[in-house]
């Protein structure tokens, strides 16, 4: 097929439609999409939060308690004490799919938290994660032990305040780190050790400030020193003149490495994958984000996280072995399905809730493998609205707790006009700082456990546990003075974002197409030309 145009249903931009992607669309048995793909991504970021909790019930979870949907504990949630397929339904061909979907979904109870619960160890105030011990308010996060208000992690033993890194140890406040060890408000950061305030830095050791550096130490804003020198100076290291220095130094237009044919940002070993953001060693994909675990093979419009996926559209939070996956939520280790939510073990399940180990399913009721086949092409062919996802009118989520909020945050006034849900503060109030936190750590003692904190921006209360006091002490560290959920926030924002622009090389001139905005102050050159300044 040729190259198409088409408007988009929800903001009208044109959007293109290219040969490949009609193979795609072929293959999946799918009619091309009637949304551009920024709504696209947004809606299927709006169909999941994971970050807001609340107690409700003796348990800590992330449903609403006005959500109107019911919660289980996660163990009896995952147990044989009820059973999904008895909310199963009949297929009634004079009402909608979107409305009989929407009353099963409110019908069948929901897990309090998406965990893999019998992996946590002392750590239950953490969401998407699993193989945790000892953590405290961390997400997306596994394998990790000792560890608080960390996101989108694998592999971290603690460390504080760090997003979307792997293998770090006793490192604070950064962004992007891979295989690390004390390494403290830096970013872009692989393979280095005793690294501060610095940014794409590979190999280094007993840096302060510096950015573009490979396989240096004792540095300070990019300048070597010897061990004696380096160690005076950064006595005397002002941290409030690392931004305007970075300002100095040239940008490399795209963060990754070893990819073949890609197009985006932050993309990390992979091939023919295009449009696409934060993706590890995949290959075949388009419009896909936040797919940091890797191996997603053959994918479109996927968003969070990967595991062993393949052909996968129109789905967000799916992940380990899940095979033929559309129009759904939260499912794992599935296949051949459409629109469901917490499916897992399943396979041949069309528009469920909740079924564990099933196959042949419709709103959640059992039939054979032939009425199976012959039902659902039937439902298909009667729905107006087939090959699109869950209308953004059955999310449990308003718009301000969910992921979408994260990268592309909306005003009330916004959100309500796109069609999203959202939800006012809790009526109740903050209460003020029941003590004046000391600027330095060293004035601080085990009482501060026992205060409560008040955020400078939000005006959430907030408290300091246990380990993050020692490991602050341990660093000379002050304690912080926005709240975790302001923190968490902030470092999403620290990346780039998610979109591409159009723009010139600074020193050679060339075309190029980078997730620097033009308008931004950074200097950004080219790949050729970055890696002759950096190398
Ligand atoms: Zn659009
Ligand atoms: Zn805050
Ligand atoms: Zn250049």
């Amino acid at each position: 097929m040729a190259l198409e145009t088409k408007i988009c249903q929800s903001c009208k931009a044109n959007f293109p439609i290219e040969p490949d992607d009609f193979a795609f669309y072929e293959q999946m048995h799918v009619p091309p999409p009637t949304w551009c793909p920024q709504c696209r991504m947004t809606r299927r970021m709006a169909w999941f939060g994971y970050r807001i909790l609340y107690k409700r019930d003796g348990m800590i979870t992330f449903w609403h308690p006005d959500s109107g949907h019911e919660i289980y504990d996660q163990k009896k949630w995952h147990s044989d004490a009820w059973d999904p397929k008895s909310y199963g339904r009949d297929y009634d061909f004079s009402r909608s799919f979107f409305d009989q979907w929407r009353e099963l979904f409110m019908a069948v109870p929901k897990p309090a938290l998406q965990t893999q619960y019998s992996t946590m160890i002392n750590s239950e105030y953490c969401n998407g994660a699993s193989d945790c011990k000892n953590c405290y308010l961390c997400f997306k996060f596994d394998r990790a032990e000792e560890c608080g208000y960390c996101n989108s992690c694998s592999y971290l033993k603690n460390c504080f305040d760090v997003s979307w890194s792997n293998h770090a140890e006793l490192c604070y406040a950064c962004v992007n780190l891979e295989r690390c060890y004390q390494v403290f408000f830096s970013q872009d950061c692989s393979d280095c050790h005793d690294v501060w305030y610095s940014r794409d830095l590979v190999g280094c050791s007993n840096c302060y400030g510096c950015i573009n550096l490979r396989n240096k130490n004792y540095c300070i804003f990019n300048e070597q020193y010897s061990k004696e020198e380096y160690e005076k100076k950064i006595k005397e290291f002002d941290s409030s003149k690392i931004e305007a220095f970075f300002l100095t130094q040239p940008r490399r237009q795209f963060h990754g490495y070893k990819n073949q044919d890609i197009s985006g940002d932050y993309i990390y070993t992979s091939k023919n994958t295009k449009d696409s953001y934060m993706v590890r060693n995949s290959e075949n994909l388009r419009y896909c984000q936040l797919l940091k675990a890797g191996d997603v093979h053959n994918a479109m419009d996927y968003t969070t996280f990967g595991l062993n996926a393949e052909w996968i559209y129109e789905c967000g939070w799916v992940g380990i072995q899940v095979n033929n996956v559309k129009f759904s939520i939260w499912c794992y280790k599935s296949h051949d399905l459409e629109y469901c939510f917490g499916c897992m073990g399943s396979g041949n399940l069309f528009g469920c809730v909740g079924i564990r180990t099933g196959e042949y399913c419709i709103l959640n009721k059992q039939y054979s493998k032939d009425e199976y086949i012959a039902l659902v092409e039937k439902i298909k062919a009667s729905m107006k609205e087939y090959g699109e996802m869950l209308p953004i009118s059955l999310c449990p989520w308003p718009y301000n707790e969910s992921n979408a909020d994260e990268w592309f945050p909306l005003t009330k006034d916004q959100a309500l006009a796109q069609g999203f849900a959202w939800r006012d503060e809790d009526v109740r109030e903050y209460k003020p700082a029941s003590t004046q936190v000391p600027d330095h750590i060293k004035a601080i003692d085990e009482n501060i456990l026992k205060e409560i904190l008040k955020c400078d921006a939000c005006g959430r209360n907030y408290q300091i546990i246990g380990k993050e006091l020692q490991f602050l002490k341990r660093f000379n560290l002050p304690i912080p003075r926005h709240c975790p959920l302001c923190r968490d926030r902030a470092r999403i924002k620290q990346l780039n974002p998610i979109e591409i622009y159009d723009r010139s090389c600074a020193k050679c001139k060339k075309d190029i197409q980078t997730s620097y905005a033009p308008e931004r102050p950074e200097i950004v050159y080219c790949e050729s030309c970055y890696q002759q300044e950096v190398m």
